[in-house]
Order: structure tokens, then C-alpha cells, then sequence
């Protein structure tokens, strides 16, 4: 699904550069349920913002499905993150003035979907835990629950990549716990592949595999089959 080679991140020039990526091979089969891991700094944003098509790397190659992302024009980019990739952040980023349902579907309208759409947002938000709640806006529901919206959202235009940065940041542990509990039914029942920036311990039992960065490199590469 995800095949990376010798990528190289800097950002700045010279006495000012940062070397955040230093030559990272990666494979993410579909399917999988990836965490990304690491102490702040080692370049795990870095790595999910070029994986997700949001930034560019100096150097190195990224192939999506077999796709050579790095060769697409910023229109035909903008096309594959919206068709193609699903993202959820740590803040929600919701439109305050869409009830909920309007808030999942956007992305299907910006798609140019025509019909269907309502029913497989209501339908996502079922899934979510929130088919009740449908005409809600999101000043009426709380923190965790505004993340589930967002991860709804993410998956309105049926993406093959879901990627989350820290998704769980901002919320309790009982939110985070739900939340982290959705993804992985979302990855076993659905088959959604996930990669997933985070930095709470806690995090690792959820998932299939972790990625450990340190200092811009893959440190450790843990699989386990606990979960599978
Ligand atoms: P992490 O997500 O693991 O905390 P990041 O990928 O955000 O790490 O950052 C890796 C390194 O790159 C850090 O040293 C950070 O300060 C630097 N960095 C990240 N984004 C930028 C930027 N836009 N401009 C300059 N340096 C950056």
C-alpha cells in the first residue's frame, strides 16, 4: 500500500538546516494498523505529513498503491488527498455552523459525489456512536465526540490510507480509549489501514506494529501479532 525508499527531509538551509528525515525505508501492507513512535522531535509529523501528500520530502521515494505520488501536479495531488487519503488531526477542525451529518459529507460534495452520500455519512456516524446525534452541531457535543466526527469525515470518501496525528492529544483517557477502540474496529472489521502518529505509551497495545523513529531513522520496527 505504502512503499517508501531513502527519504530525506530538511527543512532550513545551511547553519540553520534541521535534517528531520535521514534516510527512511518503509512498507505498509493494507490492512495494517501502524503506529508511529518516538520522542518529540524524531520526525514522526514529518514522516505522516509526506506519507499524507501534505509536504514534500528533499529526496527519496514514496509510492501509494503503487502510485508515484512525488510525480503529481499539485492539482492531481489535491485529487488523490481528497479521493484517496483520509486524515484526522488533533484538533477537529469541524465547521461550527454544519449540524454534524453536513460536517462528515463535505468531503463527498467537494468530491463530486452525487447521490449517497447522506445516507453513508449517516451511516458512518452510526458506526462512530453517533447515529443519534445527527442534527447536532459541534458546539453541542463534546471533545471525544467531535473526534469522532472528524474520523467519520475522514472516511466519507472510502480512503485507502487513514492517517491520524495524535488523535488522541487533546482528550481524556476514557475519549482516547474510545477513540483508539474505534480505529481498531475500523482496521479489523473494515480492513482500514490506519498509520497513526502518537506519543502515548498507552497507545502501543492497540496496534499491529509500531515504527520507532529516532533522530530522523527507523530505530526498531516492531510487529506483533497479538492483535491480529
Ligand atoms: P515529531 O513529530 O517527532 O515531534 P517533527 O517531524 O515535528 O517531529 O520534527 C522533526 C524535526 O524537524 C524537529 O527538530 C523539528 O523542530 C523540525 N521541524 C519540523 N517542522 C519544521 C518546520 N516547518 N520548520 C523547521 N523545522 C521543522
Amino acid at each position: 500500500m505504502i512503499f517508501v525508499e531513502n527519504l530525506y527531509k530538511t527543512y532550513g538551509h545551511d547553519s540553520a538546516a534541521t535534517h528531520a528525515l535521514k534516510g527512511v525505508d518503509l512498507e505498509v501492507k493494507a490492512g495494517e494498523f501502524a503506529a508511529i513512535m518516538g520522542r518529540s522531535g524524531s520526525g514522526k509529523s514529518t514522516l505522516l505529513h509526506i506519507l499524507g501528500l501534505l509536504d514534500v520530502p528533499n529526496s527519496g521515494s514514496v509510492l501509494i498503491d503503487r502510485k508515484d505520488v512525488l510525480k503529481l501536479t499539485e492539482g492531481q495531488k489535491a485529487r488523490f488527498r481528497l479521493a484517496e487519503l483520509g486524515y484526522v488531526f488533533q484538533e477537529y477542525s469541524l465547521l461550527p455552523e454544519m449540524t454534524i451529518l453536513e460536517n462528515v459529507y463535505i468531503p463527498a460534495v467537494c468530491l463530486g459525489s452525487e447521490n449517497g452520500y447522506r445516507k453513508r455519512a449517516a451511516e458512518l456516524l452510526e458506526i462512530v456512536g453517533l447515529g443519534e446525534r445527527l442534527k447536532h452541531y459541534p458546539n453541542e457535543i463534546s471533545g471525544g465526540e467531535q473526534q469522532r466526527v472528524s474520523i467519520a469525515r475522514a472516511l466519507i470518501n472510502r480512503p485507502k490510507i487513514l492517517f491520524a496525528d495524535e488523535p488522541t492529544a487533546s482528550l481524556d483517557i476514557a475519549s482516547a480509549t474510545v477513540v483508539l477502540e474505534l480505529f481498531k474496529k475500523l482496521n479489523k472489521e473494515m480492513g482500514q489501514t490506519i498509520l497513526m502518529v502518537t506519543h502515548e505509551p498507552e497507545d502501543e497495545k492497540h496496534v499491529d506494529r509500531v515504527i520507532w523513529l529516532k533522530d530522523g531513522i527507523i530505530d526498531k520496527d516492531i510487529k506483533s501479532n497479538i492483535n491480529l
